[in-house]
């Protein structure tokens, strides 16, 4: 392959669905690939948002861009977006499983169990609530693997196409207080190296891209104090643990995801590429 100037050009008119496309990642991937002339769809729980967001993106970006009301964690929904998606932009060429995320009733109140200290078992890992645990484990992991299933075949079929799947720093090191999390995105890294294997003759790529820390309302309640807005002693140390010395902005992941998506990339498959400062890269010390 020779290098070319118009290095994304053959993304030009190409059909991309992002699931939690109306989060924060989600739109600012969204803008990226709407500049590079992609046709998109926004795949959101929060159906109304995903629209919203969808006609604040496409007519910026003077792209076509939809936004669709679908539940990662239901095969049922996610068949009915992918007629919508199928009726009003064509075949789908990419998909980037993005919904994810932790939620309180999956997070330990105390990184360590002291039982020195006397503290109630209650807030380390015996306090964690199955139910919490659950959803949460099942949105990042269950949430990626459906809209496989569904996305993915006519990607087979079409022999080409790109599944990105969204990892986290805890798949490699598990951050305290988050097991669920943890240990769900840990699956996505395997998944992504299991499919990527799995599909290496059929002209569609796996792989992932591992985000470090940006603030976003999922981890907010953890890395700021709510009233102040200062860091918690976590988001301090998180900072203190990223080379470049601060959070990531959402458009920091955008040459990736393009490079990902595109011919660019052509031999790589199977990998889970980190966006994150140098924070996988540190020590510590
Ligand atoms: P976000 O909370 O802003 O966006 C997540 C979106 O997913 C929301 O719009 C939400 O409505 C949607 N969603 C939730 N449940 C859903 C469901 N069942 N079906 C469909 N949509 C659903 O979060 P974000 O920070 O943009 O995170 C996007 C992805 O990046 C997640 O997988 C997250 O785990 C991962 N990630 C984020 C960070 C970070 O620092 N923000 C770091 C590493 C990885």
């Amino acid at each position: 392959m020779t290098m070319k100037n118009d290095w994304f050009e053959e993304l030009n008119n190409k059909v991309c669905v992002i699931t939690g496309g109306a989060g924060v990642l989600g739109t600012a991937m969204a803008a990226s690939l709407a500049s590079a002339g992609l046709r998109i769809a926004l795949l959101d729980l929060d159906g109304e948002a995903a629209e919203r967001e969808a006609k604040k993106i496409g007519p910026s970006h003077n792209a076509t861009v939809i936004g669709i009301h679908a539940n990662v964690l239901s095969k049922k929904s996610l068949e009915q977006a992918k007629k919508t998606v199928n009726e009003t932009l064509g075949h789908v060429d990419f998909l980037i499983n993005g919904a994810g995320g932790n939620a309180p009733g999956a997070t330990t109140k105390v990184e360590q169990i002291r039982p020195d200290t006397g503290e109630d078992l209650v807030n380390g890992f015996f306090g964690l609530e199955e139910e919490g645990f659950r959803k949460v484990f099942d949105l990042n992991f269950m949430g990626t693997l459906l809209p496989t299933l569904v996305f993915g075949q006519e990607m087979v079929e079409h022999k080409k196409g790109v599944i990105l799947n969204i990892s986290s720093m805890n798949a490699f090191k598990p951050l305290t207080k988050i097991p669920a999390y943890s240990s769900a995105k840990a699956s996505i890294n395997n998944f992504t190296q299991w499919l990527a294997v799995h599909f290496g003759k059929t002209g569609v790529r796996v792989n992932a891209i591992a985000p470090g820390f940006f603030l976003t309302d999922q981890n907010r309640f953890l890395l700021t104090d709510q009233e102040t807005g200062a860091l918690t002693p976590r988001g301090e140390k998180i900072i203190a643990s990223t080379p470049v010395g601060r959070f990531g902005d959402p458009e920091d992941l955008q040459g990736t995801v393009l490079f990902l998506l595109s011919d660019l990339s052509c031999f790589v498959n199977g990998v889970v590429l980190p966006v994150d400062g140098g924070y996988s890269a540190y020590g510590g010390v």
